[in-house]
Formats: C-alpha cells, sequence, structure tokens
C-alpha cells in the first residue's frame, strides 16, 4: 500500500482524506491511501521518523506543525520563502508549499489576471505570505494591510518583494482589481465577523478573494456581493494546493472535479 497523510493538530476536521481518497478511486489507484495522523507539537521530529519508517511516501502537514517540520526536511526555495512546510516527499526528504501555487492556480481557474494590476492582500501570516510570493511573481503590484503593521512590514522583508503596507482607508481609496482576503477573519464559527469595515465601500471593480472556505459564503463575500463585486471562496484553493501535492507523490494528473465534488459532499454533510 502507498500511504500518504496529513498531520496536524488536532486533525479529526481535515478534508484532505475524502479529496485524495475520492481522487485515488477514480482513478483505480486502488494501492494508494491518505490518512490523517494527530501529531501534538512535542514530538513532531520523532513523528515524521516514524512515519517514514513505516512507509509513508508524503504527507501533508498543516496547523501547528507547519513551520516546526522545516528543519528536519529540505525545504525548497519556495518553501523557504514563505518560512512553511506543506507538503514533504519522503522519498528525497524534501518539502515544498502548494499553498502558493494552489492559489495562483485558482486565480487562473477562474479567469482573474493581475500581472501588472493592483492587489490588496489582507493578512500577514502563511497564507498572505503564500499570497504575496505568488502574486508578486506575476507582476501584481501588492498591498497588504494587517492588524499588527509589523508584521506586514517584516513579510516584505522577509520575501524581498516590492510590496507597500497600508491601512483600510488608504487601500480603499485605490484603483484595484483584486482583495484577498488571507486572515482568519469569517471562518466558523465567527462567521459574523467581516474584517473589512463595514462603513467602507470596498474598490469599484475589484474580484473579492476569501481564502476562507468554511462557510462557503463568509460575511466578507456577502458584504461584497451586496456591492455589486464578484467573489470567490477559498474551496479552489484548497483543491488545488492538494492537487499539486497529489501530482508530486504519484506523478499522475489529479481529477480536479472528483477532488471539488469530493469537498462539496463533506462540507454539505457537516463537521
Ligand atoms: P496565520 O498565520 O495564523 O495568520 C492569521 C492572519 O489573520 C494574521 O494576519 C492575523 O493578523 C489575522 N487575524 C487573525 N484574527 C484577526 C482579527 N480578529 N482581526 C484582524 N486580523 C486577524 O493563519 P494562516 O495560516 O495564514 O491562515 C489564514 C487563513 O487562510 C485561515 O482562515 C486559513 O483557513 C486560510 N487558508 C486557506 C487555504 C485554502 O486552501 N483555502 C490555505 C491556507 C490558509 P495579525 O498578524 O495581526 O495577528
Amino acid at each position: 500500500m502507498n500511504k500518504v497523510g496529513a498531520i496536524g493538530w488536532p486533525i479529526e476536521h481535515s478534508l484532505s482524506p475524502a479529496m485524495h481518497n475520492a481522487a485515488f478511486q477514480a482513478l483505480g489507484m486502488n494501492d494508494w491511501f491518505y490518512d490523517k495522523i494527530a501529531i501534538p507539537p512535542d514530538i513532531v521530529k520523532l513523528s515524521l521518523r516514524e512515519l517514514r519508517d513505516h512507509g509513508y511516501i508524503g504527507l501533508n502537514v498543516t496547523v501547528p506543525h507547519k513551520q516546526a517540520v522545516m528543519p528536519f526536511v529540505k525545504a525548497d526555495a519556495i518553501a523557504k520563502a514563505i518560512g512553511a512546510v506543506n507538503t514533504i516527499d519522503f522519498r528525497n526528504n524534501t518539502g515544498t508549499n502548494t499553498d502558493c501555487s494552489g492559489f495562483m492556480d485558482d486565480l487562473v481557474a477562474n479567469g482573474i489576471h493581475i500581472s501588472g494590476e493592483a492587489v490588496i492582500v489582507l493578512g500577514a501570516g502563511g497564507a498572505a505570505r503564500a499570497a504575496v510570493y505568488g502574486l508578486s511573481g506575476v507582476g501584481a503590484k501588492v498591498m497588504i494591510v494587517n492588524r499588527t503593521r509589523q508584521r506586514a512590514e517584516d513579510l516584505i522583508a522577509d520575501l524581498q518583494v516590492n510590496a507597500s503596507v497600508m491601512t483600510y482607508e488608504e487601500a480603499a481609496a485605490l484603483p484595484v482589481a483584486l482583495i484577498v482576503n488571507a486572515t482568519s477573519v469569517g471562518l466558523e464559527p465567527k462567521i459574523h465577523e467581516s474584517l473589512w469595515p463595514e462603513d467602507l465601500p470596498l474598490p469599484k471593480d475589484a474580484v473579492i478573494y476569501d481564502m476562507v472556505y468554511r462557510p462557503a459564503r463568509t460575511r466578507l463575500m456577502q458584504m461584497a456581493e451586496g456591492q455589486g463585486s464578484r467573489v470567490v471562496g477559498g474551496l479552489g484553493m484548497l483543491v488545488r494546493q492538494g492537487a499539486a501535492a497529489f501530482k508530486l507523490w504519484t506523478g499522475v494528473e489529479p481529477p480536479v472535479e472528483v477532488m471539488f465534488s469530493a469537498l462539496y459532499e463533506k462540507l454539505s454533510s457537516g463537521p
């Protein structure tokens, strides 16, 4: 059996097993299985060795281990730039980060082209780093708004990208093509929260991309739709970051539509 899986703490609500196992099944890859493994923070190093010794081919890494695993794998350039590993291949003990390609691939899939355009990224954590890295790489003019300004400044210095830090009011006054919520605001159970000030109109013509996928329509998305903006939720990014890991481990083109269906089904059936 070819085993892969996700490690996290907690991990029981992970959607990745449903998505990957549906893909294996659809392709008749009956000798592949995707597991979920709860690993407490203090035994990450030991657990990685154990899982490798038990024949796991690779892992997805989620909260709170994305930074913690970095010293124990050969992180590639993208993982180093973002400062987090979300996918490990034990066959060469490498670590990468597929959040960036997942996000960028999803923009393309949604027909959102941002080369040379102004983009606002809300947040300065791991997901924001992945977005800023990808957006800067295709020539977008990135502006970051974050509750903790210093963290946004550190992000720019670490990634060595040409981006700027702004307030909501400064960003709202500019013509932008895209606003990305890369914070956890709006996530279940606090679904009534939106970090964009309710009394501040969103920039006209900007597409609103919310990385949060639980709920499928966040408060921010509802607010943006109310102003006539186009909105995109984070489910596509989730599928496409998983698809990139699937391709890395198996060498097989992932059935993206099957992965989407598995997630819709899982999300509609509740936790
Ligand atoms: P993180 O590293 O913990 O960063 C969290 C960010 O949210 C920080 O910028 C933080 O601001 C901000 N924040 C948190 N609570 C806030 C509040 N009440 N008001 C204003 N800002 C607040 O988390 P992450 O790993 O980057 O993940 C961020 C989000 O992206 C999560 O919702 C996650 O589910 C989502 N995500 C989605 C995908 C996908 O595939 N769709 C992939 C990765 C992540 P401070 O710096 O001021 O603390």
